[in-house]
């Protein structure tokens, strides 16, 4: 990794290979941070199946009690099953222990606030002031807050699922789909297992072993994805899900043992939901496909783009009273279930979708507008100094642009966005078009500007 293992401070969270930047000792000192930032409130503790979450768990635990908060601990579960349990617990916040999709050997901790969605910009800042400051709220009052075991988590969030009301259960139950998941080692198998079961499904489970060792590339994308495919072919399953290991991002895999990328996981829901909302805001990040609008334009709705990053995505959808929302990494937030991004929630979407229509999940598929998506990445040594605007003027003349999180340009019939990577030292590049060669040439032109600018950087040629 590039990151060299070190500490990675986001907005809504931190991460790091464990032992290297983050240790038990940084663990608790974050979680003492919280712990003060609720001012002694109740904070909701849960972790994904990474095994260094065990010790990590304890330094978390202790860095709330020491501030005064009491905490309830959900223990293994997905990061949704976490938001959502804040929100039941009237908890003033919830600490997830967990590293998303990022290789084993990483770990980290996100932060919710009392409203069960990450820590915003503003709060977040708040959280690492009182962290660098070391002004914890040591030393209460006794009694001693107490911990206290919640086993439920998963159970009550599939319960929600199963309550929404875009959901005809008997319908979906009536079809008797043959299911593939594969739960990639990680925290989701509990509630998508529960979930595809309430559903009457037969469901074949893979990679379930909730051990956090990887069996498989813990990102749920498409070259990742080659022995779920080969088993939804094998067994005839009518579809393939994966989750990644925290289980908030989904991606299928048709009937025909097709992993369609994980930009299908929003378009399809937002398919579904659109068609019976009557419109309606849709609000997703500036690197996600445009499907998205296609989806909408069909059905008389309306998209909302925002920064790269969850927390953008939740904020903007509460502001705009959006229908459905997420991130095409296979995010998808439905803000009857919560405004987190939630796998079970796709899941739940997409089976009614093809219950609805009464077809496969290839016709679903092929009914959506196809576009080719290229990602890259540049080197970025020290910071990016020229602005995007002028590095990519010559590509960019007489695109809509927007500059809200770098640069993203669109045309008629394509778009890129060119951003600094909140947590790698490179700058992401992505093309969407309807032709791969324009695609493909949108992120060599903007790959080769970058190139040349930071030629001219004297911090490039620096050692090192
Ligand atoms: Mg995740």
């Amino acid at each position: 990794m590039t990151d060299g293992g070190r500490l990675v401070v986001g907005v809504s969270g931190v991460r790091g290979v464990v032992g290297e930047g983050l240790t038990p000792e940084v663990a608790a000192r974050f979680a003492s941070a919280m712990g003060t930032y609720c001012r002694g409130g109740l904070v909701v503790v849960g972790r994904d199946t990474r095994p260094s979450g065990v010790s990590l768990r304890y330094a978390v635990v202790s860095g709330l009690l020491a501030t005064g908060s009491p905490v309830v601990d959900v223990g293994v579960a997905a990061t949704p099953s976490v938001q959502l349990a804040v929100g039941e617990h009237g908890a003033a916040g919830g600490v997830i222990i967990t590293a998303s999709h990022n290789p084993g050997e990483y770990n980290g901790l996100k932060f919710v606030s009392s409203r069960g969605i990450f820590l915003n910009a503003e709060e977040g800042a708040r959280l690492r002031q009182i962290s660098e400051s070391g002004r914890f709220s040591f030393g209460g009052q006794p009694p001693t807050p107490e911990v206290r075991d919640d086993r439920q988590a998963a159970a009550r969030h599939v319960a929600r699922v199963l309550g929404l009301s875009y959901l005809d259960v008997a319908r979906i139950r009536a079809r008797r789909f043959r299911v593939v998941l594969d739960v990639g080692n990680g925290a989701g198998g509990r509630v998508a297992s529960g979930l595809l079961e309430a559903l009457g499904c037969a469901t074949r489970v893979l990679h379930g072993e909730p051990s956090g060792v990887f069996a498989r590339g813990p990102e749920p994308v498409a070259e990742n994805l080659k022995a779920l495919a080969g088993e939804v072919a094998a067994r005839r399953a009518d579809v393939g899900f994966a989750l990644d290991p925290d289980g908030d991002r989904l991606s299928i895999v048709t009937e025909k043992g097709e992993a369609v990328g994980e930009e299908y996981s929003l378009a399809l829901s937002a398919e579904g939901v659109l068609s019976r909302s009557d419109g309606g805001v849709v609000v997703t990040n500036l690197s996600t496909s445009r499907m998205v609008e296609a989806v909408a334009g069909r059905w008389g709705g309306r998209v909302v783009r925002t920064p790269v990053g969850e927390v953008h995505v939740s904020v903007r959808m509460m502001a705009e009273g959006a229908v459905i929302g997420g991130e095409g990494n296979g995010g998808v937030i439905l803000p009857e279930a919560h405004y987190g991004r939630d796998a079970a929630v796709g899941i739940a979407l997409v089976l009614e979708l093809i219950a609805d229509r009464g077809g496969s999940i290839s016709e679903a598929v092929d009914g959506l507008p196809h576009y080719e998506m290229i990602k890259a990445k540049a080197p970025l040594e020290g910071d990016l100094r020229g602005d995007l605007g002028e590095v990519l003027a010559p590509l960019v003349g007489g695109a809509d642009l927007d500059a809200s999180d770098g640069l993203r340009a669109s045309w008629p019939d394509a778009w890129l966005h060119v951003r600094k990577s909140g947590t790698e030292p490179v700058v992401r590049v992505v093309a969407e078009a309807e032709v791969r060669a324009r695609a493909q040439a949108l992120v060599e032109e903007a790959l080769g500007l970058l190139a040349r600018e930071s030629g001219r950087h004297p911090m490039t040629n620096r050692e090192g």
